[in-house]
């Protein structure tokens, strides 16, 4: 809705073996081949020049080259390309130096497949990937002001309220700022699918009937519909009831080139609570307190109109419209001809009954069609209070 976004490739493959993935039977082989990061910078350049500014980068794993990433970025940086990206990682494939790279070219979110706090799960769905490896690489990836991202699945071989118990555990260890919870499901082609297929107790015929797919839980006599319901339920409650802790526990890397990065990072993270999907959800507390704190700090990191103008909305929303003509006033002293700090103060001050000085602000942007209701309002109120 606010931006124009393009989904977008530089590799195919994934050399991880995970038994639930469908990677290697898709692309036919576990080997990653790639683009050179010249031709995919120039794709996105290519997209930038028709208004794409936002991109869904989905290669199986973005940061398994680690060279040909930090060049693809470099590139990015030296051309000037004004965007934003996600991706899709592995938490054995970043360290700082592609973190930094990433962050500065853009990249405002990574996804990490976690899948399971239970470390005999994870090693049954093929990610052995230590506990003490998954929390450093969320704390390390929401440091350089990019935001972690988890999936988890739930209803696994194994499965338990005790495993799930432990995947919670490892949710409050690792904070995701946003996450996803899904339930098993086997297809084709994965080495789970083919192992219900070795014991007998599916045959490809099962894709003959008119189902959309085949949750694990159904060919494991261990589970059942209910126990897999109550598993993701407790793991999303575990995650809104604890998600405005972690927002409110980010703790940035002090690198002064990433200053106006962190800016952007927590402005566009305290929109979420204010204005945005997480402002809306009744499952998250403290929404407008851990939003006014992430404009706040986002602030400490420089003086970022949009910071200023969420945090001065978020005032608005709560009618303190006095806060936020304080908030504007500084915003204003940085970006006097920002047209929507302008409009913003505009809108408080008439909430406060200043018309004539709302007028002023919404004077200097007259011919957007925004303020003409505003300025009709002025208008009429004064022309009732004069004598
Ligand atoms: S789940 Fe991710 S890491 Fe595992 S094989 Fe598939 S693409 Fe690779």
């Amino acid at each position: 809705k606010y931006f124009t976004y393009q989904h977008l490739a530089m590799s195919r493959g994934c050399p991880g073996k995970c038994t639930f993935c469908g990677s290697p039977k898709f692309w036919k082989t576990s080997n990653v081949r790639s683009h050179s990061p010249e031709w995919f910078a120039d794709e996105i350049e290519s997209l930038v020049k028709s208004g794409i500014t936002h991109f869904y980068i989905s290669d199986d794993t973005f940061t398994m080259d680690k060279q040909r990433v930090i060049e693809f970025c470099t590139l990015i940086i030296k051309r000037k390309l004004d965007i934003t990206w996600n991706a899709i990682s592995r938490v054995d494939v970043i360290d700082k130096d592609i973190l930094f790279a990433m962050r500065k070219a853009g990249c405002i979110q990574i996804s990490f497949g976690v899948e399971s706090g239970s470390e005999k799960i994870r090693k049954t769905l093929g990610k052995p990937i230590k506990r003490e490896k998954i929390i450093a690489a969320f704390s390390l990836t929401a440091s350089y002001g990019i935001l972690p991202r988890a999936y988890f699945i739930y209803g696994s071989p194994g499965e338990t309220m005790k495993t799930i118990q432990e995947s919670c555990d490892l949710l409050i260890a690792i904070k995701p700022l946003s996450a996803v919870f899904y339930l098993l499901v086997i297809f084709p082609g994965t080495h789970l699918y083919q192992s219900v297929v070795n014991k007998h107790l599916v045959t490809d015929n099962i894709w003959y009937q008119k189902i959309e797919d085949l949750p694990w839980f159904e060919v494991d006599e261990h589970l059942d519909f209910n126990k897999v319901k109550a598993f993701g339920d407790q793991l999303r409650s575990e995650f809104y009831t604890n998600l405005d802790t972690f927002a409110q526990d980010l703790d940035l890397v002090d690198i002064k080139d990433l200053y106006p990065f962190h800016a952007d990072f927590l402005y566009r993270l305290a929109m979420t609570f204010s204005h945005g999907e997480y402002g809306g959800d009744t499952r998250i507390k403290n929404q407008n307190e851990t939003a006014r704190q992430l404009y706040d700090k986002a602030l400490s990191y420089g003086p970022d109109a949009r910071a200023f103008l969420g945090l001065a909305m978020l005032h608005q929303k709560q009618r303190q419209f006095d806060k936020a003509i304080l908030i504007l006033k500084k915003g204003l002293e940085h970006w006097s001809e920002n047209k929507d700090l302008n409009i913003c103060m505009g809108v408080s001050l008439m909430n406060t009954g200043r018309f004539k000085t709302a007028l002023s602000f919404f004077e200097k942007f007259r011919k957007n069609p925004e303020t003409t209701q505003y300025i009709n309002i002025c208008h009429q109120n004064l022309s009732r209070t004069l004598p």
